[in-house]
Parts: C-alpha cells; structure tokens; sequence
C-alpha cells in the first residue's frame, strides 16, 4: 500500500446551496416512486427458469444420504465458510457444508462476469487472510481471486471433506422428540443434523424486472450472476469478449454489477445500450498491486487490526491512521471532522442536529465532487447530464470504479436515460424507451437479487421450528432474533448475516467471521457439557429486539432518497423492514467488543442450555 490511497478528489470549491439541492433530490425521487414497490420483480420461471441452473458444472447423480451429522452448514458462501473454519477451529470436526453451488463462494461462485470485483479493500474484505496465509493481490480484487480465496478456506480447514454441491436444501424441519433438524434436499437426502447454521445470503436468487413483453425477446439474454461467456467469448479472467464484435448488445440497470461490467461490453461490443433508471454514484477507487516486502512486514494479528481500524473509522470514530484509505473511510471522516470542527467552536454542544448536519454537510460535498467527477470524464454533454446521481451517497449502494465513467467515451456505447421511468417495454426484436425501438441481439439483466422478499422464497426453503412454525411466519412482523443468530422456537439453529448484529454493511465479512466465532463457543459449550438444545430465552430475544428498536439513528426511510432495495423501494418504512436491517445501537465497533466479552464470559447470557445429550455425539 502506498502513501497516496486516498479515495476523495480535490473539494469544490463553490459553496452549495443546500435548499435547491434538496429539492432537486426531492424531484429526481418522485420521478422513480412507483406503487408497485418490490412487486415490480419477477421470478425466474417460464422462458427465464434456466437462469437458476448452475453453468459452470456437470451435475452427477448420486445416491441419496440417510446420515447425521453434528453440525450442518447451509451455504458455502463466506457465511459457511467462516463458521465452518471457527467450528473446525474450536475442535468440532463432524461439520457438512450443503451448498446448491458446484463449490464454496456463494456469490462469488455464482457471480462471474467481466469486470466483477470487490470495492471492499480485500485486506479486510477477504476474511481469515493470516489464517490461510494470503496476500491479496491487489488493494481490491477481481472475482477470480476471491473465489480462489473460498476455496482455499475450505482447504485450509477441511471444510470439503463431507461437502454435499450441487445440492438444494427443499426443507428444514425440527424433530422435537429427538431435538434434531432434519434436512431434506434435491438429490432425496434426509439428513440429520444436531446443529445447523444458515447464511444463504441476500444475493443469490436473481430477480428480473417485471418490463411488459420481457418474456417476448427473441434475441439472446442472460442475467449477470450466469454470465454466457459461450455466448460472450471472453472469460472471467479478462479475455476480451471477442463474439460481441458484431452484435448489438442491452443492458437493463445500472447498479454496482453493471457498474463493473459496462466497461468491457463497451469496449467490445459492435454496439452497447445501457438502460438507465437511476445512475450509481461513482467514486474513485485507486487500485493498486500489493507490494509482498510490505505484507510481509506485517505483524501477527494485522487483520484484526486492519478490521477494527476500517470499522472504526468508517463508522465516525477516531484512529491514529487511516489504515485501508478507501471511499467508505473518506466520507465517515468527513463527517468526524465537521463535528470536531463545530465542537471547537466555544459554547457548542453535541447533540443530534450537529451529527445530523455534519452528516449533510459532507454528503452534500461528497456528491458535488461525484457529479463534478462525471463533468471531468464523460465527453458527451447530454450523457454527463444523465449520469449525475440525484441523492445522498448512502441511498443506495455507493460505487467505486476508475473506467466506468470512461466507458460512455468509446464510439458504440449509449446511454438510453429512462428519466427514472425505467424500460417501457421489451419485444421480439429489442426495447422500447420513450416511444423509440433499439433494436438488439442480446439483452443482459443486470436487475439484482431478491433482497427484500421473504425468507421462505429467498432461501428456496423455510425453517419450520417447534410447534410447526416456520420462519417466515416467526419473522413475519420483522426479524426477531438474539443477536442476528438465535431465534426463539428454533434451538440448536444459528443464522450468519450481518442483521442484528454488527451490521457493518461496508464490510460484509468482518460480521461473518464475528458470527462464526460466536457459534463456534456456544456450540463447544453446549458439546462439552452434553446438552441436547441451546435456544434463546423470549425475555433475552425481546429485550434484544427492543434494545435494536430503539435506535433511531436509521438512515433507513430518509425521505429524500431515491427508491431500491436499501429502503423497501421506496415502499412504506414499517417495524418489519427497521428490524430487518437493524444493528446494535452503539454501532458496529462496541458491537465486536460487546460480542466478544461475551463469548469470553463463558455465561452465553440469554441462553438456554436443555436436556442432556444421549446419542454420546462429542465434538470429535
Ligand atoms: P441492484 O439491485 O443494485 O441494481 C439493479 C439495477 O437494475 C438498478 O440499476 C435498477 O435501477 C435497475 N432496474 C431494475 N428494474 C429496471 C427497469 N424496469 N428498467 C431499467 N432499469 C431497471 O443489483 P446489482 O446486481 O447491481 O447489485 C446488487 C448488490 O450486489 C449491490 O448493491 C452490492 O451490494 C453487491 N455488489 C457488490 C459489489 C462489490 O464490489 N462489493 C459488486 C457488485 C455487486 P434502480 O436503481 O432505479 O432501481
């Protein structure tokens, strides 16, 4: 890493005015409010159903298991993947992953179109780097690299031994006279297991958009998550998509995925539509190779360090340095630095109004540089305009990128602006916007993955806990849980993601990795002192679940933000969808050092350990 990392460019200078620029966040917003909401998705089926099969392996039969193990993984993205690594680290060795995948790498497995990288530093987005040995190659990187990365955890910690690929979980229900879960799957598997832990993700199921006429095209279309490099030419590692050369090619959206791909299409497709509805804001990102006599100096412990530091400062608390240097940690310290700077002044006091002005104030001058960026690269006056984002950085999910700007410079790229309507309707031959045809040979979904539907139709199964309920039903007014993990009326079942927890969104990992550890110490107890069921109490779940309730430092529903899935699409804000991306008050960095004591405590405090184990199952 190098002294010149920084992510921001030089401020502007002219001072903003703050009442013309809310209002225009106000218009551009109501021109992208549609009643619809999430409801404007549809599922892959019908023409679109081979969208779900997996690509990049043979399927090969095989007989059914009727087994048990002790632990039952479902998922081998990184949410299987750091809890199998602290389970196998904490000694408890009869773990199975169960992954619908041909490997481990969930989203990274699944995801391989051009371009695709991370914009998270991989020296903390890549979890368990010391643990495995491994230097990044580069400050973010690309796909390849951190789908190598999966399977090298798998590796290191024998997490493929007792895999099950290419196998869909179907169900997942609680045998209560015997305090097992037993899994169902595709392949006809009854498996069961004493312990499961979930982390399917909220970026797997591919949704497309609801267009009129989408199922009508009679050109080629893929989504981006099955990218059709038979189709395509090229390859994950960069090769040129050398079969575009005479094609017209669509794209439909322009979010972080599409964000990363334009570049490559444009530069070889004979001709690149980009469908615009709203354009992501487009930072600087700076990458940079990794120079190994650096890494190689690093002290044991670094990335915890390197974590904490990234956590810290990204979410408006002070460090000496600046460790990662990237966008996420530019705009916290923006705003850090406003608040000192007002706090300085004599007679001031903190209180929410000067948080909440430090806060406009930055994203104010962060976006102004943003939309002057989109000036200083886009050639084409018209097509500048257009890519201008209209609302606050953390509306949606910020961008990072040092070629996507430049992609609208090359001769056969055009940007067609929806005017935040979006597509009007697609038919045989292309898509219409605005009365006018493109006529098109190949129409890429870059439309995203069901985010906010419910857990039952994402995960493509529902947990059904004690008394047949499920969760879904348990969920049904908002995620109830201890922690993000435990859920009263389902012992003995972990769920890994960032929700009720930490809730670190800038790196998604670290609350993986946390997660994972938590188990792993609740699991070892529970092995070692024979119990037959861990479940959270109700009062300790409730006394949780209203601790989260009563933050209100949400950004969540912020009315001047334009719709996507961050905020329900522009839907009403209730109860269920504050609980469901909720976090713990104090924020992520008191949240790793709250979860830590309390894995040290030894106590499991909110716990219930029941019953007393007679199958002799040890932590083998
Ligand atoms: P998104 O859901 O973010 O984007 C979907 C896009 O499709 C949006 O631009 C949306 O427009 C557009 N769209 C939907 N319907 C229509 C329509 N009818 N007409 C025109 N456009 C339409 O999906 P992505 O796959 O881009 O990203 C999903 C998430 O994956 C990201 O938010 C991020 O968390 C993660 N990701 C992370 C990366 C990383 O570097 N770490 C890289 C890539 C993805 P609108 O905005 O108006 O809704």
């Amino acid at each position: 890493m190098s002294a010149t990392d920084g992510a921001s460019e030089p401020k502007q200078a002219e001072p903003i005015d703050r009442e013309a620029l809310r209002a225009r966040y106000r218009a551009e917003r109501d021109k992208r409010l549609r009643s619809d909401g999430n409801a404007q998705y549809i599922e892959p089926t019908g023409r679109f159903a081979h969208f779900l099969d997996d690509p990049y392996v043979e399927r090969v039969e095989r007989e059914p298991l009727f087994d048990e193990v002790t632990v039952a993984i479902i998922g081998g993205g990184f949410a299987g993947l750091c809890t199998g690594a602290r389970l196998k680290q904490a000694g408890i060795d009869d773990v199975r992953i169960i992954e619908g995948g041909g490997d481990v790498g969930g989203a990274w497995y699944w995801n391989r179109y051009p371009g695709a990288m991370c914009d998270t530093a991989a020296m903390i987005y890549l979890p368990l780097l010391e643990e495995t040995g491994h230097m990044p190659s580069q400050k973010y990187t690309f796909a390849p690299e951190i789908f190598e990365h999966a399977r090298r955890i798998a590796t290191t910690f024998g997490l493929y031994d007792n895999a099950l690929f290419s196998t869909e979980v179907k169900g997942l229900v609680l045998d209560e006279t015997t305090s097992r879960w037993i899994i169902r799957t595709d392949r006809g598997d009854e498996i069961r297991a004493r312990f499961v832990t979930m982390g399917p993700g909220p970026l797997h199921r591919p949704k497309l958009p609801g267009i009129p006429g989408i199922e009508t095209f009679g050109g080629h279309c893929f989504h981006t998550s099955r990218w059709d490099y038979a189709y395509t030419g090229g390859d994950p590692a960069g090769a040129p998509l050398e079969r575009l050369a005479d094609k017209r090619v669509g794209i439909i959206g322009t979010g972080a995925t599409a964000v990363q791909c334009i570049q490559p299409l444009a530069r070889d497709a004979l001709e690149l539509y980009v469908f615009q509805r709203t354009p992501s804001s487009i930072d600087v990102r700076n990458n940079h190779s990794i120079e190994p006599d650096w890494f190689a100096e690093l002290e044991p412990g670094w990335q915890q360090k390197w974590l904490i530091n990234f956590a810290t400062l990204q979410t408006g608390g002070f460090a000496d340095e600046d460790l990662v240097k990237d966008g996420w940690t530019d705009i916290a310290q923006r705003i850090r630095d406003r608040v000192v700077a007002e706090m300085s002044v004599e007679g001031a006091t903190l209180g929410p109004e000067t948080i909440a002005r430090a806060f406009e104030d930055s994203d104010d001058e962060k976006m102004t540089e943003i939309r002057a960026r989109v000036d200083a690269i886009v050639n084409d006056r018209a097509a500048a305009e257009a890519l201008k984002p209209w609302y606050r950085q953390l509306c949606k999910r910020p961008c990072f990128h040092d070629e996507y700007l430049q992609s609208y410079n090359e001769p056969g790229a055009h940007l067609v602006d929806t005017g935040g309507k979006g597509v009007e309707r697609i038919d045989e031959k292309g898509v219409w916007v605005a009365g006018v045809h493109y006529p098109l040979d190949c129409l890429i979904f870059a439309s995203g993955f069901e985010v906010g539907t419910d857990y039952g139709r994402r995960a493509g199964f529902d947990a059904v806990g004690r008394g047949g309920q499920t969760l879904s039903e348990r969920w049904s007014d908002g995620m109830q849980s201890l922690h993000g993990i435990h859920v009263h009326g389902f012992p003995n079942l972990f769920v890994v993601g960032p929700s009720q927890g930490a809730n670190l969104i800038s790196n998604i990992t670290h609350n993986l990795t946390e997660a994972g550890a938590t188990i792993a110490s609740v699991l070892a107890h529970a092995l070692e002192s024979g119990a037959a069921e861990v479940e959270v109490s109700t009062a300790a779940e409730q006394a949780w679940v209203q601790m989260l309730e009563g933050n209100t430092q949400s950004f969540l529903g912020n009315p001047d933000c334009t719709p996507g899935y961050y905020n329900n699409e522009g839907g009403p804000i209730g109860r269920r969808e504050r609980l469901n991306s909720s976090g713990y008050p104090m924020g992520p960095v008191a949240y790793f050092q709250y979860i830590d004591g309390w894995r040290k405590s030894g106590k499991f405090e909110g716990l219930e350990f029941r019953g007393g184990e007679t199958n002799g199952d040890t932590a083998s």
